[in-house]
């Protein structure tokens, strides 16, 4: 008998994403069984749910095997801003290569669904724009990037061979830049790094000449991305974009977060990290059509309410 209630694993339940993953989940009415190291996540993350009594907390790292009893695996383990992935490199490649071994053979054995939180990372610095789910990247395999992208590379590898393989049951969604509440204030991501320095009257760091292009979502949108995907039919395994195609330059996000918080905040000139991708904008096309989804909140909308979360943690007045 199929049961309503459904026990799903979040690894990486603890971070910016998994936490309002598993808010939406409980709000779904499962049970959810949250699993992170804590390498970049937080208690204070879940905190609000921690009460819940269909929500259980484990302190594991996916690198080493688990054994569990669910219905659904979101894998969203793996830290996912440059400063964080670059400060252990191999154990970056080890999360998302080994990780996604043993969750993989955790959903071989319990017939689970997974869900694998991929990224528009692997396409790499694109020559082909906006990026569709069958353009094969530009990735430097050797370059301080590559243990975050070709990590996660592979683990979309092994996805698709453990589909083919052993017909496990996958939903592979690559996820474009998303910001919203919870990110962390300090992960050096340029949502949060401007919206902080805004708020605290420091300068805005523009890496290069602040012409590269990124497009994000909103985090609410995004979840409700991630859901669709899982509850879609079964032929839908992905690749499949998750992102906003609204593109901005960065300069143009700087315009926005100091127009929206009256910040009086200068602008200055750092250097571009290495291999920093130059443009990036997903085609959803594929998400539109098969999950019937598209974003629907606008960047204006979506900075305001990052800036009053952020305003909140900062205990900044909002001018
Ligand atoms: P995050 O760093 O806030 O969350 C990652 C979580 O995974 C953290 O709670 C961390 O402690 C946990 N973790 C890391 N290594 C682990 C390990 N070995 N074992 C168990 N837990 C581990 O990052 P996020 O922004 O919430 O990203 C979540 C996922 O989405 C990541 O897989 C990331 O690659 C992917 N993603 C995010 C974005 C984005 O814009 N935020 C874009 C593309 C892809
Ligand atoms: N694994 C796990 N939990 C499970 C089942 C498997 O962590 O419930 C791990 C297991 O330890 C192995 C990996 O997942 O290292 C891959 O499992 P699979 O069955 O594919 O491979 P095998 O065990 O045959 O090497
Ligand atoms: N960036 C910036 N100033 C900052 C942080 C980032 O100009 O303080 C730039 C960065 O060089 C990149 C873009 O903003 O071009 C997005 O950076 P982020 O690290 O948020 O995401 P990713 O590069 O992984 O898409």
């Amino acid at each position: 008998m199929k049961r309503a209630r459904k026990r799903v694993l979040v690894a990486g339940g603890a971070g910016f994403l998994g936490s309002h993953l598993c808010e939406r989940l409980l709000k779904d009415g499962h049970e959810v069984l949250c699993v992170d190291n804590f390498f970049t996540g937080s208690r204070e993350n879940i905190r609000h749910l921690l009460a819940n009594p269909y929500f259980e907390v484990m302190r594991h790292d996916v690198t080493f095997p688990l054994f569990v009893e669910v219905d659904e695996i979101y894998n969203l383990a793996c830290p996912a801003s440059p400063i964080h992935y670059q400060f252990n490199p191999v154990q970056t490649t080890k999360t998302s290569v080994h990780g996604a071994i043993n969750l993989l053979g955790l959903a071989k054995r319990t017939k689970a669904k997974i869900f694998q939180a991929s990224t528009s990372e692997v396409y790499g610095d694109p020559t082909v724009h906006p990026q569709t789910e069958d353009y094969r990247g530009n990735v430097n395999p050797i370059g301080p990037r590559a243990c975050y992208d070709e990590g996660k590379r592979c683990a979309e590898t092994l996805f698709f061979d453990y589909h083919r393989q052993a017909g496990v049951n996958i939903r592979v969604a690559r996820i474009f830049n998303t910001y919203g509440p919870r990110m962390h204030p300090n992960d050096g991501r340029v949502v949060s790094n401007f919206i902080v320095q805004a708020l605290q009257g420091q300068p805005i760091t523009i890496y290069g000449d602040g012409s590269q292009t990124r497009s994000f979502c909103y985090v609410d949108d995004l979840i409700d991305g991630f859901i669709r995907l899982m509850a879609a039919p079964d032929d839908v395994t992905g690749p499949i974009n998750i992102g906003n195609p609204g593109e901005y330059t960065i300069r143009q996000l700087a315009e926005n977060v100091v127009r929206l918080t009256g910040a009086k905040s200068d602008f200055v000139v750092k250097p571009l990290p290495q291999d920093d991708p130059l443009q990036r904008c997903p085609d959803i096309t594929k998400a539109r059509t098969l999950l019937d989804w598209q974003p629907t909140i606008h960047l204006e909308e979506g900075l305001k309410r990052t800036i009053a979360y952020f305003a909140d943690q900062l205990g900044v007045e909002v001018a």
